[in-house]
């Protein structure tokens, strides 16, 4: 067994924290005052409605070699629920990040102690980063309210989003519509932003944001390159080619549905909601239901994991909906979609190792469109296949657009790497969307100058 190693992050006296099981002491708190705290704060949250996660950590685990990712896969699927991975146990050169209720936080360390395996705290208290977050959405609310404006460097919510897609098609009509593609799980209209000067049924780029719909940056980040496409039109030669060649998709909100609930409920929430008799888990992990590689490795048949791939490919109508447009309109040429967090390009295959027929060219793409991100802000992005760079992941969107005969297909991961993953602060919105745009930009002008 490995030494054990003290995590050089973890918090003073966290050794010590021997409470009963559940009981565990947070940071600076007799159990007493922490128990307190959480009734008054669960209290809150109840009167919110909104699920707390006051004293929730992320713990950051490298793991050394395949025996101890496999023990950390075992802490999924326990009950009650022991983790949610933020990044899944992948490869050994891979961290892998977790989310432990803190009622479980004690076992795990204890788990993750006693089998040698060594993490680092990179969350310490994951409430705390909901509350400025939610602080800092009120604020630019009142503002957005008094100044009847809209703000690029906010997150919002799904009403906000749709409203200002409403009144961004309308303001700029001769060059973006709107188009309702179908309806989610619980009625919600499914929309997409179209990019145009004209002719009729042009070579066509698609990209989507927030199919996972607790990755907030990727939506506002939809958002922010919609407002650019319109600002730079006139400016940009290179964009103005691209559309008057090709028309462009963009759909902000893919899981309107899972979207609304991180407002709502619960701020980490992965999958859409659709619910079946029988199956007490509710949500079907969308980018796990795709109809290439359905259920292979790297999807679960599980209802209550986080990549449950659902009960058959397509079954979930927010991919339906985005498959029969796509394959409908019939001149997709390049695809984008977007996730966060790792800082990563990559392209096909996600369910196999078998390098796609062009794996060159995406390769030397990928490299331009990181080269490219990088000049921005010096961001630092690794590329590669899926499957080598990330891990084996089944039912993919991109893995399905480029068996659909779109060969520029690309799945983007973007910032930031775990300092606070899915909780980016708003603050980092708008550098994000300015080096994912050029990303974007060297990927549709590849498409436009080798048509296909
Ligand atoms: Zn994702």
């Amino acid at each position: 067994m490995a030494k054990l190693e003290e995590s050089p992050r973890s918090l003073p006296g966290e050794r010590s924290m021997q409470g009963p099981r559940g009981g565990g002491t947070g940071p600076g708190l007799s159990p007493v005052g922490s128990r307190t705290l959480l009734i008054c704060t669960f209290i809150l949250a109840v009167a919110w409605g909104q699920m707390n996660f006051t004293g929730d950590q992320v713990l950051r685990v490298l793991a050394k070699d395949e025996k101890q990712l496999s023990l950390l896969r075992d802490l999924e699927g326990l009950k009650p629920q022991k983790v949610d991975f933020w990044r899944g146990p992948a490869r050994p050169s891979l961290p892998v990040d977790m989310r432990v209720p803190f009622s479980e936080l004690h076992d795990v360390k204890d788990y993750l102690k006693s089998h040698g395996l060594v993490y680092t705290v990179m969350i310490k208290d994951i409430q705390v980063l909901l509350d400025e977050e939610r602080d800092t959405m009120a604020r630019s609310r009142r503002l957005e309210r008094s100044t009847s404006g809209f703000s690029y460097s906010s997150y919002h919510t799904l009403e906000e989003i749709y409203n200002w897609i409403d009144s961004f098609a309308a303001e700029h009509s001769d060059l973006v519509s709107k188009i309702c593609i179908g309806n989610s799980f619980e009625n919600r209209s499914i929309l997409v932003l179209k990019f145009s000067t004209g002719g009729s049924n042009r070579r066509a780029v698609w990209i989507d944001t927030g199919i996972h719909s607790r990755e907030w940056i990727t939506h506002a980040t939809g958002i922010w390159i919609s407002n650019k496409i319109v600002s730079a039109y006139g400016k940009d030669h290179v964009l103005k080619k691209i559309l008057n060649a090709m028309d462009i998709f963009i759909e902000i909100v893919t899981n309107p549905d899972g979207f609304a609930f991180t407002h709502s409920m619960n701020r980490l929430w992965r999958k859409n909601k659709s619910s079946r008799p029988g199956i007490s888990c509710i949500g079907v992990d969308l980018n796990r239901n795709w109809k290439t590689g359905f259920g292979g490795n790297g999807s679960n048949k599980n209802p209550c994991s986080e990549t449950y791939r659902g009960p058959a490919p397509q079954s979930e109508p927010e991919v339906s909906a985005i498959v029969e447009f796509i394959t409908g309109h019939g001149n997709f040429k390049a695809l984008v979609s977007i996730h966060s967090y790792s800082q990563m390009v990559m392209y096909p295959y996600g369910h196999s190792l078998k390098p796609v027929p062009n794996h060159e060219e995406l390769f030397n793409l990928a490299k331009d469109t990181v080269k490219a991100l990088h000049k921005v802000h010096g961001t630092e992005y690794t590329f590669g296949s899926i499957s080598t760079t990330l891990y084996t992941a089944s039912g993919i969107t991109v893995d399905w657009a480029y068996d659909s005969g779109i060969k520029y297909a690309f799945s983007f991961e973007l910032r930031d790497t775990g300092q606070y993953g899915f909780l980016l602060p708003a603050s980092q919105i708008i550098p994000t969307a300015q080096e994912t745009w050029m990303a974007i930009r060297t990927i549709m002008k590849h498409a436009l100058r080798h048509p296909y």
